[in-house]
């Protein structure tokens, strides 16, 4: 049944990959959670910008002010992608992980004792939104509970705690949507609860900027953090975009060129603005990459961005749940519209070999592991791994019939062949 068509078009769906038994089929790419395909839209936008470009905000040729121009006129259309407010600041960065290590140098120390501020997070959260507020914050890590409003009660409990003792927190660092389970907690209870203590919210947009339709001026969340790669664009840029204040006192995240007023041998003044954050040359190609995905989703009705992905994660988890022993990995039990993300096992299956079998037999790219997420992944009991299946505006329902026939196929009958995975590839 191929019901289910793609949203928009996205660049390899055709591609064929070889199978053990010597045969080549079209790759069903079920990792969009992973890496997004760049949709075609973006793939034209890149070639026609890619002979523009020169040193943009360092030269006075014409090419340097059509590349700096079209730099700028991008960052604007990444902002509106996710509906920043006027005096937010939108920041080019590498990527998600990138982004909220800026912002974790950026949060303020506590004024009345000079610590570092204190940040709340969740052990739902991808190592790239818990690790940098560890290292550069004091940071709490909350064990979520097995329903969304237990989770959120505790969240509540824990910020309205530390404030009456004193030491509030000055952040709450939350996923608008796992990169394990596609859950996530309702941001504005999330942005209630933490605005009533004073504390700002940072989203990992990672998962939820590209599946649905975000804007931080409705949602009242501070800052939101995402990658291109995730967003149908190739690889090399993401952003943060939020609040200017502390992005303005923060020290510049990368130190260098472009990011300074003046500089003497004894002393430097920085700009403010991106370009504090934002020194060396900046990625054009990648930024005006982000902006084509940003106008091409943002001239999709957000209903059928979100009832396309709804329809398939349904048919994952339904099609899953049916077969015997396999397991559907969820953090909560009463998770509202979660993006397109299923992560599963199968019972007496390593999720590696999983994998390497439905790559190696079918053409079917997942991904196994722990998926940067361990702190969850132990909590519920899922230590050694799991495989994940996620779907996109690309994604045609064929591509999840393929997997759930693969995966009956597995539990009837085996896999057909032995593999030896060599250099990440397998080798019967
Ligand atoms: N957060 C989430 C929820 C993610 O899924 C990912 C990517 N797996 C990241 C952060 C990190 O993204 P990147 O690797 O693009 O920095």
């Amino acid at each position: 049944v191929d019901d289910v068509a793609p949203v928009l078009p996205v660049v390899g769906g055709s591609t064929l990959v070889p199978l053990v038994d010597g045969r080549q089929v079209p790759y069903a790419n079920l990792d969009v959670a992973a890496s997004a395909p760049a949709l075609v839209a973006v793939a034209e936008r890149v070639e026609r910008v890619l002979p523009l470009y020169a040193s943009v905000h360092r030269g006075a040729g014409y090419l340097s002010q059509v590349s700096t121009a079209l730099y700028e006129q991008a960052r604007r259309t990444v902002g509106r992608l996710v509906d920043a407010r006027d005096d937010d600041l939108t920041i080019i960065t590498r990527n998600t992980t990138d982004s909220l290590n800026l912002l974790a140098g950026c949060v303020p120390a506590d004024p009345a004792t000079g610590e570092p501020g204190r940040v709340l997070v969740l052990d739902v959260e991808h190592h790239a939104n818990l690790l940098p507020w560890q290292r550069d914050t004091e940071a709490t890590v909350l064990t979520g509970a097995r329903s969304v409003a237990a989770t959120l009660d505790e969240l509540r409990t824990e910020l309205e705690d530390a404030a009456r003792s004193g030491a509030p927190y000055a952040l709450v660092a939350v996923t608008g949507a796992s990169n394990v389970t596609g859950e996530a907690l309702p941001v504005g209870a999330v942005v209630e609860a933490a605005h009533a203590v004073g504390a700002r919210v940072a989203l990992d947009g990672a998962q939820l900027v590209p599946h649905r339709r975000f804007s931080l001026a409705r949602s009242g969340v501070d800052y939101v953090a995402f990658s291109g790669h995730k967003t149908y664009a190739p690889y090399g840029a993401g952003a943060l975009v939020g609040r200017r204040d502390w992005l303005d006192a923060g020290t510049p995240y990368l130190a260098g060129g472009g990011a300074v007023r003046r500089v003497r041998v004894t002393d430097t003044s920085w700009h403010e603005g991106p370009a504090r954050h934002e020194a060396g040359s900046p990625n054009v190609i990648g930024a005006v990459a982000i902006a084509a995905a940003a106008d091409a989703l943002g001239a999709l009705d957000p209903g059928v961005l979100q009832r396309h992905e709804a329809t398939l994660r349904a048919r994952l988890v339904t099609g899953l749940e049916a077969i015997e022993r396999v397991r559907v990995v969820r953090a909560w039990d009463d998770a509202v519209d979660p993006v397109g993300v299923v992560t599963f096992t199968v019972v007496g299956y390593d999720p590696g070999l999983v994998a390497t079998y439905l790559s190696a037999e079918h053409g079917i790219g997942v991904r196994d592991g722990r998926f940067c997420a361990h702190p969850l992944l132990g909590r519920l009991g899922f230590d050694a791994g799991a495989v994940r299946a996620s779907v996109g505006v690309g994604t045609p329902g064929s591509d999840v019939e393929r997997l759930l026939a693969a995966v009956r196929a597995l539990v009837a009958d085996g896999p057909q062949a032995r593999y030896d995975v060599v250099d990440g590839l397998w080798v019967v």
